[in-house]
Protein backbone atom coordinates (compact mmCIF):
# COMPACT_ATOMS: atom_id res chain seq x y z
CA UNK A 1 0.00 0.00 0.00
CA UNK A 2 0.96 3.53 -1.56
CA UNK A 3 -1.12 5.88 0.61
CA UNK A 4 -3.64 5.39 3.21
CA UNK A 5 -5.63 7.89 4.14
CA UNK A 6 -8.34 6.87 6.94
CA UNK A 7 -11.33 9.10 7.91
CA UNK A 8 -9.28 12.14 7.11
CA UNK A 9 -11.18 16.07 7.98
CA UNK A 10 -9.43 19.07 7.34
CA UNK A 11 -11.40 22.19 9.03
CA UNK A 12 -9.99 25.93 7.32
CA UNK A 13 -11.82 27.91 10.68
CA UNK A 14 -15.46 26.91 10.67
CA UNK A 15 -15.06 25.52 6.78
CA UNK A 16 -14.58 22.05 6.35
CA UNK A 17 -12.71 21.47 3.48
CA UNK A 18 -12.63 17.42 3.67
CA UNK A 19 -15.09 15.78 5.40
CA UNK A 20 -14.32 12.13 6.93
CA UNK A 21 -12.26 10.95 3.31
CA UNK A 22 -10.94 7.44 3.68
CA UNK A 23 -9.30 5.75 0.35
CA UNK A 24 -5.99 3.85 -0.85
CA UNK A 25 -3.72 3.74 -3.42
CA UNK A 26 -1.55 0.35 -4.38
CA UNK A 27 1.93 0.86 -5.20
CA UNK A 28 2.46 1.33 -9.10
CA UNK A 29 -1.08 2.58 -9.68
CA UNK A 30 -1.97 5.76 -11.34
CA UNK A 31 -4.78 7.86 -10.02
CA UNK A 32 -6.61 10.92 -11.11
CA UNK A 33 -7.98 12.79 -8.06
CA UNK A 34 -10.72 14.31 -10.02
CA UNK A 35 -13.20 17.64 -8.82
CA UNK A 36 -14.20 20.75 -9.40
CA UNK A 37 -12.84 23.63 -7.98
CA UNK A 38 -12.89 24.64 -4.62
CA UNK A 39 -13.26 20.48 -4.06
CA UNK A 40 -10.71 19.91 -1.47
CA UNK A 41 -8.07 18.03 -3.62
CA UNK A 42 -4.67 20.51 -3.39
CA UNK A 43 -5.80 20.40 0.75
CA UNK A 44 -5.94 16.45 0.44
CA UNK A 45 -2.16 16.20 -1.09
CA UNK A 46 -1.05 19.01 0.86
CA UNK A 47 -1.79 16.53 4.41
CA UNK A 48 -0.61 13.70 1.97
CA UNK A 49 2.79 15.97 1.47
CA UNK A 50 3.40 16.59 4.60
CA UNK A 51 2.83 20.66 4.52
CA UNK A 52 -0.13 21.09 6.06
CA UNK A 53 -1.94 18.76 9.16
CA UNK A 54 -5.57 17.26 8.86
CA UNK A 55 -7.65 18.25 11.56
CA UNK A 56 -8.83 14.50 12.03
CA UNK A 57 -7.88 11.10 10.77
CA UNK A 58 -5.04 9.19 9.87
CA UNK A 59 -2.77 9.63 6.48
CA UNK A 60 0.17 6.45 5.65
CA UNK A 61 2.52 6.98 3.12
CA UNK A 62 4.83 3.89 2.25
CA UNK A 63 3.21 3.12 5.84
CA UNK A 64 4.99 6.18 7.42
CA UNK A 65 2.87 8.10 9.34
CA UNK A 66 2.60 12.02 7.89
CA UNK A 67 1.99 14.19 11.40
CA UNK A 68 4.87 12.34 13.39
CA UNK A 69 7.33 11.44 10.32
CA UNK A 70 6.86 14.14 7.96
CA UNK A 71 10.42 14.39 7.44
CA UNK A 72 10.77 10.64 6.33
CA UNK A 73 7.58 10.76 4.21
CA UNK A 74 9.13 13.83 2.11
CA UNK A 75 11.73 11.40 1.52
CA UNK A 76 9.26 8.89 0.10
CA UNK A 77 7.03 11.65 -1.77
CA UNK A 78 8.06 13.62 -4.89
CA UNK A 79 5.38 16.88 -4.90
CA UNK A 80 4.39 19.00 -7.71
CA UNK A 81 2.65 21.78 -5.76
CA UNK A 82 -0.84 23.65 -7.95
CA UNK A 83 0.56 26.70 -9.70
CA UNK A 84 4.12 24.99 -9.64
CA UNK A 85 6.56 27.61 -7.30
CA UNK A 86 10.10 27.57 -9.14
CA UNK A 87 13.20 30.35 -8.85
CA UNK A 88 12.58 31.91 -12.06
CA UNK A 89 15.60 33.60 -11.90
CA UNK A 90 17.65 30.57 -11.90
CA UNK A 91 18.90 28.37 -14.36
CA UNK A 92 17.32 25.16 -14.94
CA UNK A 93 20.33 23.04 -14.42
CA UNK A 94 21.49 25.36 -11.90
CA UNK A 95 18.11 24.76 -10.18
CA UNK A 96 17.94 21.10 -9.84
CA UNK A 97 21.30 20.84 -8.71
CA UNK A 98 20.51 23.04 -5.80
CA UNK A 99 17.13 20.48 -5.49
CA UNK A 100 19.32 17.38 -5.56
CA UNK A 101 21.49 19.14 -2.21
CA UNK A 102 18.73 19.46 -0.46
CA UNK A 103 17.95 16.09 -0.93
CA UNK A 104 21.52 14.94 -0.76
CA UNK A 105 20.77 13.22 -3.76
CA UNK A 106 23.60 12.54 -6.66
CA UNK A 107 24.71 15.10 -8.80
CA UNK A 108 24.29 12.07 -11.83
CA UNK A 109 20.21 12.46 -10.77
CA UNK A 110 20.49 16.02 -12.03
CA UNK A 111 21.48 14.85 -15.37
CA UNK A 112 18.93 11.74 -15.22
CA UNK A 113 16.03 14.04 -14.50
CA UNK A 114 17.32 16.49 -17.66
CA UNK A 115 16.99 13.22 -20.00
CA UNK A 116 13.68 11.33 -18.58
CA UNK A 117 11.94 15.02 -18.89
CA UNK A 118 13.46 16.23 -22.29
CA UNK A 119 15.18 18.88 -20.71
CA UNK A 120 18.12 19.02 -22.68
CA UNK A 121 17.89 21.61 -24.79
CA UNK A 122 16.53 23.70 -22.23
CA UNK A 123 18.64 23.14 -19.15
CA UNK A 124 21.36 26.18 -20.03
CA UNK A 125 18.46 28.65 -19.70
CA UNK A 126 16.94 30.31 -16.95
CA UNK A 127 13.63 29.14 -15.63
CA UNK A 128 12.00 32.42 -16.54
CA UNK A 129 12.52 32.16 -20.08
CA UNK A 130 10.89 28.99 -20.42
CA UNK A 131 7.69 28.39 -21.93
CA UNK A 132 4.86 26.69 -19.65
CA UNK A 133 5.20 23.18 -21.11
CA UNK A 134 9.16 23.52 -20.21
CA UNK A 135 8.20 24.75 -16.61
CA UNK A 136 6.35 22.22 -15.98
CA UNK A 137 9.28 19.52 -16.68
CA UNK A 138 11.18 21.26 -14.46
CA UNK A 139 8.65 20.90 -11.89
CA UNK A 140 8.37 17.06 -12.67
CA UNK A 141 12.50 16.96 -12.47
CA UNK A 142 12.16 18.31 -8.90
CA UNK A 143 9.40 16.03 -7.94
CA UNK A 144 11.54 13.17 -9.17
CA UNK A 145 15.14 13.98 -8.06
CA UNK A 146 14.92 11.76 -4.80
CA UNK A 147 13.89 9.04 -6.97
CA UNK A 148 10.10 8.96 -4.69
CA UNK A 149 8.02 5.67 -4.33
CA UNK A 150 4.97 7.94 -4.48
CA UNK A 151 4.51 11.12 -6.71
CA UNK A 152 1.77 13.93 -6.25
CA UNK A 153 0.81 16.12 -8.64
CA UNK A 154 -1.79 19.34 -8.19
CA UNK A 155 -3.05 20.04 -11.46
CA UNK A 156 0.23 19.41 -13.47
CA UNK A 157 -1.62 20.21 -17.24
CA UNK A 158 -3.46 23.17 -16.38
CA UNK A 159 -2.54 26.21 -18.29
CA UNK A 160 -0.17 23.89 -21.14
CA UNK A 161 -1.70 24.46 -24.83
CA UNK A 162 -2.89 20.96 -26.68
CA UNK A 163 0.70 20.02 -28.22
CA UNK A 164 2.31 20.42 -24.28
CA UNK A 165 -0.38 18.94 -22.55
CA UNK A 166 -0.48 15.80 -24.91
CA UNK A 167 3.72 15.64 -24.19
CA UNK A 168 3.21 16.16 -20.33
CA UNK A 169 0.40 13.33 -20.35
CA UNK A 170 3.10 11.36 -21.98
CA UNK A 171 5.36 11.98 -19.65
CA UNK A 172 3.32 11.06 -16.64
CA UNK A 173 2.32 7.66 -17.95
CA UNK A 174 5.94 6.70 -18.46
CA UNK A 175 6.48 7.97 -15.31
CA UNK A 176 3.97 5.90 -14.12
CA UNK A 177 5.25 2.78 -14.87
CA UNK A 178 7.39 2.99 -12.58
CA UNK A 179 5.98 4.91 -9.26
CA UNK A 180 2.91 5.27 -7.64
CA UNK A 181 1.46 8.49 -8.88
CA UNK A 182 -1.83 10.55 -7.50
CA UNK A 183 -2.22 13.44 -10.08
CA UNK A 184 -5.51 16.24 -9.61
CA UNK A 185 -7.10 17.53 -12.43
CA UNK A 186 -10.83 18.96 -13.23
CA UNK A 187 -10.50 17.67 -16.76
CA UNK A 188 -12.40 14.32 -17.32
CA UNK A 189 -10.45 13.23 -20.36
CA UNK A 190 -7.14 13.51 -18.63
CA UNK A 191 -8.49 11.15 -16.40
CA UNK A 192 -8.98 8.61 -19.60
CA UNK A 193 -6.20 9.39 -20.95
CA UNK A 194 -4.03 8.63 -17.88
CA UNK A 195 -5.37 7.32 -14.92
CA UNK A 196 -5.79 3.14 -14.06
CA UNK A 197 -8.55 4.44 -11.30
CA UNK A 198 -10.48 7.48 -10.66
CA UNK A 199 -11.41 9.32 -7.28
CA UNK A 200 -14.16 12.01 -7.85
CA UNK A 201 -13.91 14.19 -4.82
CA UNK A 202 -16.99 17.05 -4.43
CA UNK A 203 -17.48 19.64 -1.90
CA UNK A 204 -14.71 17.70 0.75
CA UNK A 205 -16.70 14.28 0.02
CA UNK A 206 -15.50 11.12 -2.03
CA UNK A 207 -18.49 10.55 -4.76
CA UNK A 208 -17.08 7.66 -6.45
CA UNK A 209 -13.77 5.44 -6.16
CA UNK A 210 -13.54 3.23 -9.44
CA UNK A 211 -11.00 1.84 -12.44
CA UNK A 212 -11.81 4.37 -14.76
CA UNK A 213 -12.99 0.98 -17.50
CA UNK A 214 -15.18 -0.18 -14.68
CA UNK A 215 -16.55 3.51 -14.32
CA UNK A 216 -17.15 3.41 -18.04
CA UNK A 217 -18.92 0.51 -18.34
CA UNK A 218 -20.56 0.55 -15.67
CA UNK A 219 -22.35 3.79 -15.36
CA UNK A 220 -25.48 2.31 -16.27
CA UNK A 221 -26.48 5.57 -18.03
CA UNK A 222 -27.24 6.48 -21.50
CA UNK A 223 -27.50 10.15 -23.08
CA UNK A 224 -30.42 10.67 -25.36
CA UNK A 225 -29.03 13.36 -27.96
CA UNK A 226 -32.58 15.15 -29.06
CA UNK A 227 -33.69 17.67 -31.36
CA UNK A 228 -37.42 18.82 -31.93
CA UNK A 229 -38.51 21.42 -34.27
CA UNK A 230 -38.83 23.61 -30.76
CA UNK A 231 -38.61 24.46 -27.45
CA UNK A 232 -40.60 21.75 -25.62
CA UNK A 233 -41.61 21.20 -21.57
CA UNK A 234 -38.10 20.76 -20.08
CA UNK A 235 -40.81 19.39 -16.62
CA UNK A 236 -42.75 17.24 -19.63
CA UNK A 237 -39.31 15.13 -20.62
CA UNK A 238 -38.43 14.98 -16.85
CA UNK A 239 -41.57 12.87 -16.25
CA UNK A 240 -40.95 10.47 -18.57
CA UNK A 241 -40.18 7.01 -16.88
CA UNK A 242 -36.70 6.45 -17.14
CA UNK A 243 -35.37 10.19 -17.55
CA UNK A 244 -32.58 11.05 -15.12
CA UNK A 245 -31.49 14.70 -16.27
CA UNK A 246 -32.36 16.66 -18.73
CA UNK A 247 -29.97 19.45 -20.02
CA UNK A 248 -31.46 21.95 -22.64
CA UNK A 249 -29.01 22.59 -25.37
CA UNK A 250 -30.00 25.55 -27.30
CA UNK A 251 -33.80 25.85 -29.68
CA UNK A 252 -35.59 22.61 -29.90
CA UNK A 253 -31.81 20.03 -28.69
CA UNK A 254 -31.72 18.36 -25.56
CA UNK A 255 -29.93 15.93 -23.77
CA UNK A 256 -31.65 13.42 -22.06
CA UNK A 257 -29.64 11.30 -19.33
CA UNK A 258 -31.94 8.58 -18.92
CA UNK A 259 -31.05 4.68 -17.43
CA UNK A 260 -29.67 2.00 -19.42
CA UNK A 261 -32.42 -0.48 -18.20
CA UNK A 262 -35.17 1.55 -19.75
CA UNK A 263 -35.25 2.19 -23.04
CA UNK A 264 -37.23 6.08 -23.54
CA UNK A 265 -37.27 6.38 -26.93
CA UNK A 266 -40.67 5.49 -27.62
CA UNK A 267 -41.86 7.17 -24.58
CA UNK A 268 -39.94 10.61 -25.58
CA UNK A 269 -41.86 10.00 -29.27
CA UNK A 270 -45.26 10.05 -27.59
CA UNK A 271 -44.12 12.98 -26.18
CA UNK A 272 -43.41 15.00 -28.93
CA UNK A 273 -46.37 13.91 -30.96
CA UNK A 274 -48.33 15.22 -27.77
CA UNK A 275 -46.73 18.32 -27.70
CA UNK A 276 -47.31 18.66 -31.34
CA UNK A 277 -43.81 18.75 -32.03
CA UNK A 278 -41.47 16.84 -34.71
CA UNK A 279 -38.60 15.48 -33.65
CA UNK A 280 -35.53 16.08 -36.38
CA UNK A 281 -32.72 14.25 -35.02
CA UNK A 282 -32.30 11.68 -32.34
CA UNK A 283 -28.75 10.18 -31.56
CA UNK A 284 -28.41 7.83 -28.42
CA UNK A 285 -24.80 6.93 -26.97
CA UNK A 286 -23.38 4.97 -23.52
CA UNK A 287 -22.30 8.31 -21.08
CA UNK A 288 -18.90 9.31 -21.02
CA UNK A 289 -17.03 9.77 -18.03
CA UNK A 290 -17.55 13.40 -18.47
CA UNK A 291 -21.06 12.94 -18.36
CA UNK A 292 -20.75 10.63 -15.04
CA UNK A 293 -18.41 13.39 -13.52
CA UNK A 294 -21.29 15.76 -14.48
CA UNK A 295 -23.79 14.12 -12.66
CA UNK A 296 -21.69 13.08 -9.34
CA UNK A 297 -20.24 16.48 -8.96
CA UNK A 298 -24.05 18.01 -9.14
CA UNK A 299 -23.68 20.43 -12.58
CA UNK A 300 -26.79 19.03 -14.22
CA UNK A 301 -30.04 19.71 -14.03
P1 LIG B 1 -9.27 22.33 -4.97
O1 LIG B 1 -7.81 22.09 -5.00
O2 LIG B 1 -10.09 21.09 -5.21
O3 LIG B 1 -9.69 23.43 -5.90
P2 LIG B 1 -8.78 23.31 -2.29
O4 LIG B 1 -8.29 22.16 -1.49
O5 LIG B 1 -7.79 24.31 -2.76
O6 LIG B 1 -9.69 22.77 -3.49
O7 LIG B 1 -9.86 24.09 -1.42
C1 LIG B 1 -10.95 23.45 -0.77
C2 LIG B 1 -11.73 24.49 0.00
O8 LIG B 1 -10.95 24.96 1.09
C3 LIG B 1 -12.09 25.72 -0.82
O9 LIG B 1 -13.38 26.15 -0.45
C4 LIG B 1 -11.03 26.73 -0.43
O10 LIG B 1 -11.52 28.04 -0.55
C5 LIG B 1 -10.76 26.37 1.01
N1 LIG B 1 -9.37 26.67 1.40
C6 LIG B 1 -8.25 26.18 0.81
N2 LIG B 1 -7.13 26.63 1.43
C7 LIG B 1 -7.56 27.42 2.43
C8 LIG B 1 -6.88 28.18 3.45
N3 LIG B 1 -5.55 28.19 3.56
N4 LIG B 1 -7.65 28.87 4.32
C9 LIG B 1 -9.00 28.86 4.22
N5 LIG B 1 -9.70 28.17 3.31
C10 LIG B 1 -9.00 27.45 2.42
MG1 LIG C 1 -6.37 22.89 -6.15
Amino acid sequence: MSIRVSNVTKLYGEQKALNNVSFEVNSGEVIGFLGPNGAGKSTMMKIITGYIPQSEGEVEVCGIDVRTDSLEVRKKVGYLPEHNPLYTDMYVREYLLFVAGLHKAPKSRVDEMIVITGLTPEQHKKIGQLSKGYRQRVGLAQAMIHDPEVLILDEPTTGLDPNQLVDIRKLIREIGKEKTVMLSTHIMQEVEAVCDRVIIINKGVIAADQKTSEMQNASGTVILNIEFDAEVSLSGLKKIAGVRRVQHVEGGQYLIECSEAKDVRSDVFKFAVQQNRTILQSQQQKAKLEDIFRTLTGNAE
